[in-house]
């Protein structure tokens, strides 16, 4: 089932917690909305669920399909919720968490006791939870109860699931295995997922499509590929991976900084370039185009690549640079060494870094 949100905005006292904001989610689609803590992806989600009214306005609609829920009850939206912190009944069996919703239907909803028990350990067959059906919650581990959860959720049978966080107590290594597990759930049972993050991994891993969200608004909703290949802004850039800066003076396509130069195509003024680890490598000595000296203070080889990092004075933070094993060895890299960065391309966004500050502070003082 689709939902369309119009002109959805919340205020919380004075302050306004969420701008206008519109957003289509097509039928079957799974939506990530990504965004630092207070960025309002909460909000959003418990006014989809209809756990938080929006501002009254007459231009606000939301949508489930055709049919307009903007002041139909949390009860009657149909949705299945799973929650960081929603913990399961302790007094009850894993087998009567998942149908409690069941059970308590009214009478002329609720399937036979066969049918529920069938439904039940169909769903916990799906979640692989069929040997712990008769457990209580505190026999089982993070990732164990949060697949409960979900297989609860599901009972019911909503056409929307929603999540808040639903992995964020757990682990690396079991909110990998979880994520796998709602993915495959999700393509299975064809329902329509919003699942709130502030994990940027997780929401390029497991959405179609992602929503970024800062300071109440929408910043860009796009793929995980486009995203990553075409932020829209700085903030988008800043916040979906590691980022080196160089912030200088160009005069005559040269950028300068303390002692380090580098050959741009911009124009005369005070310039800041940003790039990715991946997006420079490192020599012995400069060349034509770049000038940027650095000492290495730490080589850290994760997977496939060398994670570098660098110092120099230039730098308002350190650097990091990944190079293939094989570049590492014949540079000899080891803490302390010195070297030369070499951008192979970087991204320029109009605003510096001081005016980004400054913007995010008046943003934050106006929702304070
Ligand atoms: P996120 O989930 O992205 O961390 P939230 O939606 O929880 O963000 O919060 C967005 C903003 O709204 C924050 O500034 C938060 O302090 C504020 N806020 C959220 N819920 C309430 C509430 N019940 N009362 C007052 N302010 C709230
Ligand atoms: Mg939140």
């Amino acid at each position: 089932m689709s939902i369309r949100l119009h002109h959805i905005q919340k205020h919380f006292g004075r302050s306004q917690a969420l701008s206008p904001i519109d957003l289509d989610v097509a039928s079957g689609e799974l939506i990530g909305l990504l965004g630092p803590s207070g960025s309002g992806k909460t909000t959003l989600l418990r006014i989809i669920a209809g756990l938080e009214t929006p501002d009254d306005n007459p231009a606000t609609r939301l949508l489930f399909g055709e049919r307009d829920v903007t002041r139909v009850h949390v009860r009657d939206r149909r949705i299945g919720f799973v929650f960081q912190h929603y913990a399961l009944f302790r007094h009850m069996s894993v087998f009567d968490n998942v149908a409690f919703g069941l059970t308590v239907l009214p009478r002329r909803e609720r399937p036979s006791s066969g049918d529920i028990r069938t439904r039940v350990l169909r769903l916990l067959e799906m979640v692989q939870l069929s040997h712990l059906a008769q457990r209580f919650p505190a026999q089982l581990s993070g990732g164990q109860q949060q697949r409960v959860s979900l297989a609860r959720a599901l009972a019911l049978r909503p056409e929307v699931l929603l999540l808040d966080e639903p992995f964020g107590a757990l682990d690396a290594k079991v909110r990998q295995e979880l994520r796998r597990w709602l993915r495959h759930l999700h393509d299975e049972l064809g329902f329509t997922s919003v699942f709130v993050t502030h994990d940027q991994e997780e929401a390029l891993e497991l959405s179609d499509r992602v929503v970024v969200m800062s300071n109440g608004r929408i910043e860009q909703i796009d793929t995980p590929e486009a995203l990553y290949r075409a932020p829209a802004n700085r903030f988008v850039f800043e916040f979906l991976g590691d980022v080196n800066h160089l912030e200088g003076q160009v005069h005559n396509g040269i950028l300068t900084c303390g002692d380090a130069r580098l050959r741009v195509s911009l124009p005369d003024g005070r310039h800041e370039l940003l790039l990715r680890p991946h997006e420079a490598t490192l020599a012995d000595t400069p060349d034509e185009r770049a000038n940027l000296p650095a000492v290495v203070t730490a080589v850290v080889p994760v997977g496939a690549e060398v994670r570098v990092e660098l110092s120099a004075d230039w730098m308002s933070e350190p650097w990091l640079v990944a190079v293939r094993h094989q570049d590492a060895e014949r540079l000899n890299l080891a803490r302390g060494a010195r070297v030369y960065a070499r951008p192979l391309t970087w991204h320029h966004y109009p605003e510096t870094a001081g005016q980004a500050r400054r913007s995010e502070r008046r943003a934050q003082t106006a929702s304070t």
